[in-house]
């Protein structure tokens, strides 16, 4: 990349992990974030195999293995605590990296140069000239680059400036989300285990963080309110265990070590026809929004961030149009499919309309027609480039 000016908005997982990227190819990259620090929000995020032969390439991986939960066994059971017939681990174990948002947010940022992540900046606007664009921040400052990428999360403000805004779409469904230490459950639970328990329209999910530490707990349960799509609202702890009373019973002894909880609603947003204008794009969350059942949030932001820097690398300002013209076309079909098969997988882990056995058929059917853990967004990207 010849020394190709790229801002980012947006120090998430999407926009960190671009920055190294396309800093690794050359491009000088700063990151501005709207947060005046990168804070303790957030609980569990996977890094599945589509995502960790990023990092691996990103020489990264190793690093993110010794902050990850430890995952020995994969048990999907019925309510009851019968296993599910027929079911077989849809990801490999020692592909799959659980993590505390945090910790990986961090990780993440110590990986770049020291002052390429500028906090306090929250961008307000965009707007295009001739020689690429400008920046506005609500600070009346401003900035100018190349490309501007708007990582900017689910609630994007670069996403008007690209085109309409989409409305978030809810499953009728929120989660109830929570951190435990570990030591809590000693004898109550293997905390190496990642256990998910399904039945009739709810699933209660939990897995180890922080190198084994801590336990990620998500509990879905139906809803005819309309739950904030937000990582920290508070719940009710009680009004938790009520759920799933008469579930299996390591789930009451679970919950019963909880001192507090969020909900979540769970949304996504109908795809997007268009990510970009000539020097403006959309990555991850800000792109394209997923329902979490997959655990894809993160790594289809993470495929989205190796696709453009590759796409960047040895372009010239005047290639850019072109260039995230073609990391539209090659993310937006992806990501549709994905949203889709996330959708399909939240209704099949909480259905009453199959036997177990035909469940867990289709289940693991999802994870194999995505590719999930082999999918090679690099490999794409590169292969994409070749006719040119
Ligand atoms: C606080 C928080 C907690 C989360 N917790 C979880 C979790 O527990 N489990 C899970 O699966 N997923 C969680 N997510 C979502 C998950 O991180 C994303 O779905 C996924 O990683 C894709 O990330 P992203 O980089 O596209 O967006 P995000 O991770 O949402 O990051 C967007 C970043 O942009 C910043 N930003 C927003 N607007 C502006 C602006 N105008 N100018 C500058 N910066 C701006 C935000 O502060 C944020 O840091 C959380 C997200 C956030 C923001």
């Amino acid at each position: 990349m010849s020394g190709l000016k790229v801002a980012i908005t947006g120090a998430g997982i999407g926009g960190l992990t671009a920055a190294i990227a396309l800093q690794q190819r050359g491009a000088d990259v700063t990151v501005y974030e709207k947060a005046h620090e990168l804070r303790e929000l957030g609980a569990g995020v996977a890094v599945g195999g589509n995502g960790a032969r990023i990092y691996e390439s990103l020489g990264l991986r190793d690093a993110i293995a010794a902050i990850a939960g430890t995952i020995s066994t994969i048990n999907v059971k019925t309510w009851r605590g019968e296993p599910l017939p027929g079911y077989r681990p849809p990801f490999p174990v020692d592909q799959t990296y659980p993590l505390h948002r945090a910790e990986f947010q961090r990780l993440l940022a110590s990986a770049l140069p020291p002052g390429t992540v500028r906090l306090g900046r929250e961008c307000v606007n965009a707007v295009e000239d001739e020689d690429g664009v400008r920046i506005d921040f609500s600070d009346g400052s401003q900035a100018h680059a190349d490309v501007l990428v708007g990582a900017d999360g689910i609630h994007s403000t670069l996403q008007s400036v690209v085109g309409p805004k989409t409305a978030p779409v809810s499953e009728g469904i929120m989660a109830y989300r929570g951190l435990i230490p570990a030591e809590r459950l000693q004898g109550v639970y293997d905390p190496t285990d990642w256990s998910m328990w399904v039945g009739p329209r709810q699933s209660f999910l939990i897995y180890s963080v922080s190198a084994g530490a801590m336990l990620n707990v998500v509990a879905f349960v139906p809803t005819d309110l309309e739950v904030e799509e937000s990582w920290s609202a508070p719940g009710d702890v009680a009004a938790l265990a009520a759920a799933y009373d008469g579930w299996d019973h390591p789930i009451g002894e679970i919950i019963g070590t909880m001192d507090h909880t969020f909900r979540w609603g769970i949304y996504d947003r109908a795809p997007r026809k268009t990510w970009s204008t000539d020097h403006i794009t959309l990555l991850g969350d800000s792109a394209h929004a997923v329902t979490p059942h997959l655990g894809q949030g993160a790594n289809q932001a993470i495929e989205d961030a190796i696709t453009l820097a590759v796409l960047l690398e040895h372009a010239r300002p005047a290639d850019v149009p072109d260039r995230l013209r073609r990391y539209e076309d090659l993310r937006i079909d992806r990501n549709r499919q994905v949203r889709e098969g996330a959708r399909e997988a939240g209704a099949l882990y909480r259905t009453t309309e199959f036997t177990p056995p035909r469940q867990a058929e289709r289940i693991v059917a999802v994870y194999d027609r995505l590719e999930l853990n082999t999918y090679d967004a690099q490999k794409v990207a590169e292969n994409s480039l070749v006719t040119l």
